[in-house]
């Protein structure tokens, strides 16, 4: 086994199943796919491949559940209890789950640990705003009492990227289920390993039946046919800003409402009078973190002239000084990138980068590392506004670092990609943080901060980054259906039509 290899964790999954309607189950057709982990790129597993016909029946269980069964109609104390029920099945297998989480996408061990805390986190969350969340009555004169109230939307079907899997799996499985739907998941195709400990930790916390359904597959196949489902009247989505046009457009046919988190270019924005340290750090942080396999990567640092070759210089040394490795190390700071077609693809784009920029660190695979999806933390600097690693998300460690002169500039440059998902501001002068902070068009912006966020706060993007907000209040209204309800209390006088 090459140094780097995540050692197998003990009882691996390597026949993953769906799960419909509490059981688990094969494939239709009993198509399976491999799967394979980053490091070694070996086959672990076979993983079943649903299709149309899977997610028929998954569909079929949420719905039946949904339509006959118990969820819906608990009272938000009830469903509040199991949900922190999850959160503590997910607390006592929080060591597995980073195990596997490291070992399937190649994410350093001491980061999966931390996905692991914030996937319970997310149910203990929900549980608290579905007790304290309380409906609005209006009092229209004398006459009239209007209330409008939330009822569960019905089946949402919630589709997940393969960055930090299982945490974005539980930020759509808490809100949906608190919200009373039953759901159809469908994890991504590359990593689709600890979604395997749900059906068990749904089991225990007592969620019936047909409430959890679990369909793993190929996007263009499984994914296209839940979206396509007209039973599905919510799709959540997190992915790719090209899938979720698709997605939109796919369900602009039974005019469903849709949640997109969609990809980003988010720029790190330094003024000179910064807190230079502070804002070597964050930048460090911002982009090489989960292996920069993060939606808010901080992956254009735009820096002001006056401390511009100074700040170049700093961002290299410590780029050259990431601790690359295996994810099981827990000295590791960047691991394996998820797949050698994604590796490809983020290599592309450091070449298309040494021909539009100044490569200043990194741009090979580490010399120790001789397989493997490895790249070294990456920095370009003098990186134009027209360059496509200025325009595009490569979605991998790979920074690039822009010089401004005057603040509109700043803004200007901030705003001159198609993605608006986060942004982050670094300067001591609060005004101008807050005046930048409101003209970056980004549905989140950090000032002197690095992607710190509380679940109560809404998350989300705008332009291509996405559609809609989660987080808190947000959540629960997409996976309800709000009704107004008009009560007369009063001698309301009707018209008098054809007395
Ligand atoms: P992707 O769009 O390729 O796939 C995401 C999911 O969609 C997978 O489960 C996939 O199987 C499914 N899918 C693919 N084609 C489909 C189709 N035609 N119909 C239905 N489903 C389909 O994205 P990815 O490569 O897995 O994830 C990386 C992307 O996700 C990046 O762009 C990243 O920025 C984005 N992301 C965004 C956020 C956010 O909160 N904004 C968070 C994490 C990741």
């Amino acid at each position: 086994m090459a140094e780097q290899a995540v050692p197998r964790p003990a009882d691996l999954p390597s026949d993953l199943r769906h799960f419909i309607d509490g059981k688990p189950a094969s494939s239709v057709d009993g198509a399976t796919f491999p799967v394979a982990d980053p490091v070694t790129n070996e086959v672990y597993g076979r993983v079943a491949a649903g299709d149309a016909a899977d997610i028929d029946l998954a569909v079929a269980a949420a719905k039946r559940a949904f339509t006959e069964g118990p969820w819906p109609r608990l009272s938000a104390r009830e469903r509040a209890k199991v949900l922190n029920k999850i959160a503590d099945g997910i607390e006592v297998r929080a060591e597995r789950l980073a195990e596997l989480e490291c070992f399937d996408t190649g994410l350093p061990i001491t980061q999966a640990r931390g996905q692991a805390h914030r996937a319970a986190e997310n149910f203990r969350y929900f549980a608290d705003v579905i007790v304290a969340l309380h409906e609005e009555a209006y009092i229209v004169g004398d006459k009239q009492v209007n209330y409008a109230i939330r009822q569960p939307a019905g089946v949402a079907g919630l589709i997940t990227p393969w960055n930090t899997p299982f945490m974005l799996e539980t930020w759509k499985l808490a809100p949906s289920l608190a919200s009373g739907c039953t759901v159809v998941l469908k994890p991504a195709e590359w990593s689709p390993l600890s979604a395997s400990l749900l059906p068990e930790i749904m089991a225990e916390a007592g969620v019936p039946d047909g409430v959890f359904n679990l369909v793993h597959g190929i996007g263009e196949q499984a994914g296209a046919a839940l979206v396509a489902h007209p039973d599905v009247p919510r799709i959540s989505f997190t992915g790719e800003s090209g899938t979720g046009q698709i997605i939109m457009r796919t369900s602009a046919e039974n005019l469903k409402e849709v949640s997109m988190e969609l990809g980003g270019k988010s720029p790190c924005v330094v003024f000179a009078d910064a807190d230079f340290e502070r804002a070597v750090d964050a930048a460090v942080f911002g982009v090489f973190s989960l292996n920069g396999e993060r939606c808010t990567a901080s992956s254009r640092v735009l820096v002001q002239r006056e401390i511009y070759d100074r700040f170049v210089e700093a961002l290299a040394a410590r780029a050259a000084a990431v601790k690359v490795g295996s994810p099981a190390d827990p000295a590791t700071e960047v691991g394996a990138l998820i797949h050698p077609e994604h590796y490809a693809r983020v290599l592309e784009y450091v070449e298309i980068g040494k021909r539009e920029a100044r490569l200043v660190a990194g741009g090979e695979r580490p010399a120790h590392l001789t397989e493997g999806n490895f790249l070294q933390p990456t920095v370009f600097a003098d990186v134009r506004p027209d360059a496509r690693i200025f325009q595009e998300e490569i979605f991998g460690p790979v920074v690039g670092v822009t010089p401004f002169d005057t603040e509109e500039e700043a803004v200007e440059l901030a705003n001159a990609t198609k993605y608006g998902l986060a942004g982050y501001v670094w300067t001591k002068d609060l005004q101008r943080g807050h005046r930048v902070a409101r003209a970056v068009q980004s549905g989140m912006v950090w000032i002197n901060s690095h992607n710190v966020r509380d679940l109560r706060t809404p998350f989300g993007g705008i332009k291509a980054s996405g559609v809609g907000q989660e987080g808190g209040v947000h959540s629960i209204d997409f996976y309800s259906d709000v009704r107004a309800i008009h009560v007369a209390v009063g001698d309301l006088h009707t018209p008098q039509f054809g007395k």
